[in-house]
């Protein structure tokens, strides 16, 4: 339980982004790591990193 719990939180770490906009960092789900997401605080575009 406890593993499972740390495995996922070590992906979700490896899912953030910075907002080029505003700077603020958010998690951006898995299936969305290709992809331009938009930022939840201020709704500019994030795109993925290269
Ligand atoms: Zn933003």
């Amino acid at each position: 339980m406890i593993l499972t719990l740390g495995f996922a939180v070590g992906r979700m770490l490896h899912l953030k982004r910075t907002c080029p906009k505003c700077k603020r960092h958010q998690v951006v789900p898995h299936e969305k790591k290709h992809q331009t997401v938009r930022c939840k605080y201020c709704k500019a575009d994030i795109p993925p990193k290269k």
